[in-house]
């Protein structure tokens, strides 16, 4: 056994010897029902998986893909494979084929733990194409229908297992984990996260300034474990011996709602268009909510309406936060300090719509285009800077990016941000979203939570469009409330209550849904090119 200190291995310790009657619950696709052990069950279920991937050659310095959602087989490969001294590398199962092909080529994963349904037959349907993956295990009971080579199902090699799996003494700094961004503003990038990563992201997210979670919360990650390790909450969760509910392949809001109901959750965390669905789920079923205290929402800006719905019909606070890929996602948290209890509830929405803090143990600058720091005065725009032990230091294979990314031990995030006098991060922009204007810059973030604040509007988003004179003018794609008849004219008077005349969209086009990328962030890339001839007046 190890002794050793910086790796995954004493949150394992913890999670099973110390919490071993404590519950993990799983909601089944494809109408496999409900799965729920202990998790002493789960501990015994990692050594068996160790074994079993250990007999398909599975051995320290492999590579182990998943491809699948949050569930409790997918959370077992969360332990085992890193504790065996393997690397995880979880990949996204909503991205187009392209991105997957070249995901699990670029990764070079050896074997791949796949769900079955969808995904599978995406793979299946991308064998040929694959280059290094020579093992497949099918996470569910049965084999599918198939003609690929190699393919295993996840229980029935487990069940051959039940002897204790000897765990290496790892070094700190050994590979454990993997990701790609999301590639809102280009190709998905990969990081490698190492054990003592992980070890010190998760004593981060508990902490009372971030998640605060701890044993009495029933913790439901939403946000898929294909995305920055599901925000590594299924870490942090079993650090504190939190019971943990899963929500499946493809969650529905009526699966979340009862998921909610049934285990009564405490505490949940997803992208905020999964709490939007949510809502207006809400609006036509009825569902008891009053266990949730929170909800963690990020990946995008959380619109304040939603923040103020949850907070008056349901009585759940919305916390945002920020965070990426690179940093292991919590990288900063929005929490209003205790010398701001007293101010308006008007205030403290704006402090809670923020970005927020800066997570324990980050260091951060933000920096105009001459790289001299910018005042932390709530105004002054610049790119933010942040370096620390969950922030990685560079891209896997990405020798250009790397160049391009990163400065004297600094991850340049990419987002344009104001700090106010308390320290509070907020994001204007992406750098590549930002739009500019006769040389000055128009923050499309702030356009689009402006129009969301109109009772008429579901979603918008704005991008900047190429123009002869200014360079480029805003344009605002919009989606309406059903019932209502809102027009162009009445939107850019609206954010002319707030804003500049030379900030207002030129244009104002009604769409029926707003395109968006894998990981249900405003995917501005589409926008911009299905609009780029578009003449502005
Ligand atoms: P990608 O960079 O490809 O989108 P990530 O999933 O790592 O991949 O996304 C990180 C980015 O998401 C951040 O740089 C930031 O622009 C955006 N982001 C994350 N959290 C928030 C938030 N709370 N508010 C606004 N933007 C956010």
């Amino acid at each position: 056994m190890p002794s050793s200190d910086f790796t995954v291995y004493p949150h394992f310790w913890r999670a099973t010897r110390l919490f071993p009657e404590k519950e993990i619950v799983s909601r089944g696709g494809d109408g496999q029902g409900t799965h729920r052990y202990t998790y002493e069950a789960f501990g015994e279920r990692v050594h068996a998986l160790a074994n079993a991937l250990s007999e398909l050659g599975v051995e320290r310095g492999s590579r182990v893909g998943t491809f699948g959602w949050n569930h409790h087989r997918h959370f077992e490969a969360y332990f085992a494979v890193p504790l065996m001294g393997a690397q995880l590398h979880t990949t996204n199962v909503l991205l187009p084929d392209d991105h997957v092909e070249y995901i699990l080529n670029d990764a070079g994963d050896d074997v791949l733990f796949v769900d079955p349904g969808e995904p599978f037959r995406t793979i299946e349907r991308l064998w040929d194409r694959l280059d290094t993956i020579d093992g497949i295990v099918v996470m569910g009971e049965e084999r599918p229908e198939t003609a690929l080579p190699c393919v295993s199902v996840y229980d029935a090699v487990l069940e051959e297992h039940d002897e204790a799996f000897p765990w290496p003494q790892l070094p700190g700094d050994h590979p454990a984990g993997m990701c790609y961004t999301s590639g809102t503003t280009g190709r998905p990038k990969g990081v490698e996260y190492t054990h003592e990563m992980i070890y010190a992201h998760s004593l981060m997210a508990i902490a009372p300034v971030t998640f605060d979670v701890d044993e009495s919360d029933v913790v439901m990650p939403v946000v898929p474990m294909f995305h920055v390790n599901g925000w590594e909450l299924p870490y942090a969760a079993s650090v504190t011996g939190a019971k943990q509910v899963y929500p499946g392949p493809s969650p529905e809001p009526a699966d979340l709602a009862r998921l909610i109901e049934e285990e009564a959750v405490t505490f949940t965390a997803g992208v905020p268009t999964v709490w939007i669905n949510l809502l207006e789920h809400l609006e036509r079923a009825d569902a008891d909510l009053s266990s949730l205290e929170r909800i963690l929402t990020g990946g995008s800006a959380v619109p304040e309406s939603v923040m103020r719905r949850y907070d008056e019909e349901y009585d759940v606070t919305i916390e945002h936060a920020w965070g990426m890929t690179e940093t292991m996602s919590v990288g900063s948290y929005s929490r209003p300090k205790s010398h701001m209890r007293s101010a308006s509830a008007e205030e403290r929405y704006a402090i809670r719509q923020k970005q927020g803090l800066l997570s324990p143990g980050l260091v951060m600058k933000v920096t105009d285009d001459d790289g001299s720091e910018v005042p932390w005065d709530g105004e002054s725009f610049g790119e933010l800077y942040v370096r620390g032990p969950t922030v990685v230091d560079e891209y896997y294979n990405q020798p250009e990016a790397n160049e391009e990314d990163f400065e004297d031990g600094w991850l340049k995030t990419g987002d344009v941000v104001t700090v106010d006098e308390d320290g509070y991060i907020e994001i204007v922009d992406r750098a590549k979203d930002v739009i500019k204007s006769g040389g000055e810059w128009i923050s499309s973030i702030e356009l689009e939570n402006e129009l969301m604040k109109h009772d008429s509007v579901v979603e918008a988003v704005v991008v900047g469009v190429s123009n002869d004179r200014w360079q480029e003018r805003p344009l605002a794609c919009v989606v309406r409330r059903s019932d209502a008849d809102v027009d162009a004219e009445e939107l850019r008077d609206f954010l002319g209550r707030t804003y500049p005349r030379w900030w207002l969209p030129d244009e104002v086009v009604f769409v029926d849904e707003v395109p968006k990328t894998a990981t249900g962030k405003f995917d501005k890339k589409v926008v911009r090119d299905r609009y780029e001839d578009a003449e502005l007046r």
